[in-house]
């Protein structure tokens, strides 16, 4: 299948791509090179409204479509993916600066199994059914709500993107979706693929543009009554705002400063492997990065030295090349950001243990933006480095003596989206997962996932779950339905 990028990237709207109808664009930099690559549409609330149209056309017969053909269609999705899955990757990591490696390996993979975990899930649906001894029946119709608005970030843009969607469709719902502006190029082949997987007109329609704009324009429209975000806890609180007076079924995937709690009994060398990933992952732009590592003071110093030389092996370069372990921020106003966080740390009293800097390189990157992972020892908890996100390869370092003190710290945050815990204790590991005021505890390992679990933070890393029956649950309206018996 054709799936060329043009300069003017388009809107999907009732199955087909079209401009913005303001005819106006927004620049879209490749961040590895700091070159314009191509323009986005600025849509507004007129496009909106096109999409609105084109889904309640499409609503009827999908919603009562049977489960099978959604599944046909999603599943083909997934397929469609994956069979071009090179160009996908590519377009990633030249939108995002992320290794193309880990656009390979992690991103569009799991943007095919999003739709294809859904796919199938809607075939296994099932919803419950009380008995009252002998006197009535209790069931409950789970049904399409009607048009969904989905919204999500630049750091994984077709996995959340597709992580949201995939269950909205599933469902029998209709979708009017926006991807970042700052990352657009995946959403825009995943309007291609759907053409040619064959979904009906109007069933999914994307609309590219500003969060202020056009996801605003989405989140206040009357017909779409269910709302999933992922983004800043700052949008969100925005979002919220308007969605709520307005009683429209809210999901809000927000930001954290997660917590890894490291143990002196944890299996040493692979924790020290595994915290890498945890800490700078996608140059540390995953929601789910731990940014604060809270280590046991008798081992601390250990820590240190065998940490820091691995760190010092994490090559920042070009995303093309094999060889990079950490690629480009995404954008040079999120780049500057990073830059101001660490001359925080600094004046906050932060030591600088590694990194710090932007990193020049040469070349095709030469304008690129780029920063070394940076680990700063020696601030307190309540400083602003370490209560508020980052979202970048920079992370702190905190001792701590004992379990409970180790628990304290982790909690001394708004945030509340995950944790890690490194031990060989079991009953300590199950104590802290209880304890600890997440929506994700990870022991011994991170990022691994089941799809069937419920996925979101809590405080002010959001409400509502995504994930398994989680999400179908979240994309359908449950009716009673009681039945006399006698
Ligand atoms: P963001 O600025 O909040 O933007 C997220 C999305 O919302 C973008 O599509 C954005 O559009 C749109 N948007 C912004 N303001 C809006 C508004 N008032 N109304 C409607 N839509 C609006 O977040 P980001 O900088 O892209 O992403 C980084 C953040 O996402 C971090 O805080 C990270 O922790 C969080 N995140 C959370 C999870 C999770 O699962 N909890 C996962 C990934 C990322 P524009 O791009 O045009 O502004």
């Amino acid at each position: 299948m054709n799936l060329t990028i043009p300069y003017h990237l388009e809107n999907y709207i009732h199955g087909a791509l079209i401009p913005p109808s303001s005819k106006s664009y927004l620049p879209n930099y490749n961040p590895a090179t700091g070159e314009l690559w191509n323009e986005v549409p600025d849509s507004n609330e007129k496009d909106i409204e096109l999409a609105v149209a084109a889904a309640k056309k499409a609503f009827p017969q999908w919603s009562t479509s049977s489960n099978e053909f959604r599944f046909r269609i999603l599943n083909r999705i997934a397929e469609l993916i994956e069979e071009n899955f090179e160009t996908l990757a590519l377009a990633e990591t030249n939108d995002n600066g992320k290794p193309l490696w880990l656009s390979k390996q992690v991103e569009i993979p799991r943007a095919a199994s999003n739709f294809r975990f859904f796919a199938t899930g809607i075939m296994h649906f099932a919803s419950e059914s009380h008995a009252m001894e002998d006197h009535a029946i209790n069931y409950t119709l789970r049904q399409p709500i009607g048009i969904a608005g989905c919204i999500s970030p630049w750091n994984l843009p077709l996995y959340l993107f597709t992580w949201k969607i995939a269950p909205a469709l599933a469902a029998g719902n209709c979708v009017i979706a926006k991807p970042s502006e700052v990352t657009p190029v995946t959403a825009y082949l995943l309007s291609k693929i759907c053409i040619e997987a064959g979904l009906p007109a109007g069933v999914l329609n994307i609309i590219h543009g500003q969060g202020p704009k056009a996801g605003e324009a989405i989140v206040s429209h009357p017909d779409i009554k269910v709302i999933s975000f992922t983004g800043s806890t700052r949008a969100g609180e925005r979002i919220a705002s308007i969605a709520a007076p307005k009683f429209k079924k809210l999901s809000l995937e927000l930001g954290g400063k997660n917590p890894a709690l490291i143990f002196a009994d944890c299996d040493w060398d692979k924790t020290m492997d595994e915290l890498l990933r945890v800490a700078f992952s996608n140059q540390g732009e995953i929601c789910l990065c731990g940014s604060r590592l809270l280590i046991e003071a008798s081992v601390y110093e250990k820590f240190k030295t065998d940490f820091l030389s691995r760190v010092k092996t994490l090559t920042v370069g070009d995303p093309l090349e094999a060889s990079t372990k950490q690629g480009a921020i995404v954008s040079e106003a999120h780049y500057q950001k990073i830059l101001r966080c660490i001359e925080t740390a600094k004046q906050e009293g932060g030591k600088i243990l590694i990194g710090g800097n932007a990193v020049k390189l040469s070349g095709r990157c030469a304008n690129g933006y780029f920063i070394e992972p940076t680990v700063i020892e020696g601030l307190g908890s309540s400083c602003s480095t370490n209560q508020e996100e980052i979202f970048g390869p920079v992370i702190t370092l905190q001792p701590f003596t004992t379990e409970e003190e180790a628990l304290q710290l982790a909690n001394d945050s708004s945030y509340g989206l995950a944790a890690t815990v490194w031990t060989k204790d079991l009953s300590r590991a199950h104590r802290l997962s209880s304890q600890l005021q997440t929506g994700i505890v990870w022991v011994n390992c991170w990022l691994m996932r089941d799809l069937r679990t419920p996925f979101g933070g809590v405080k002010n890393s959001g409400v509502g779950r995504e994930g398994g029956w989680e999400a179908l649950r979240f994309f359908t309206e449950p009716k009673n339905v009681c039945i006399k018996i006698n």
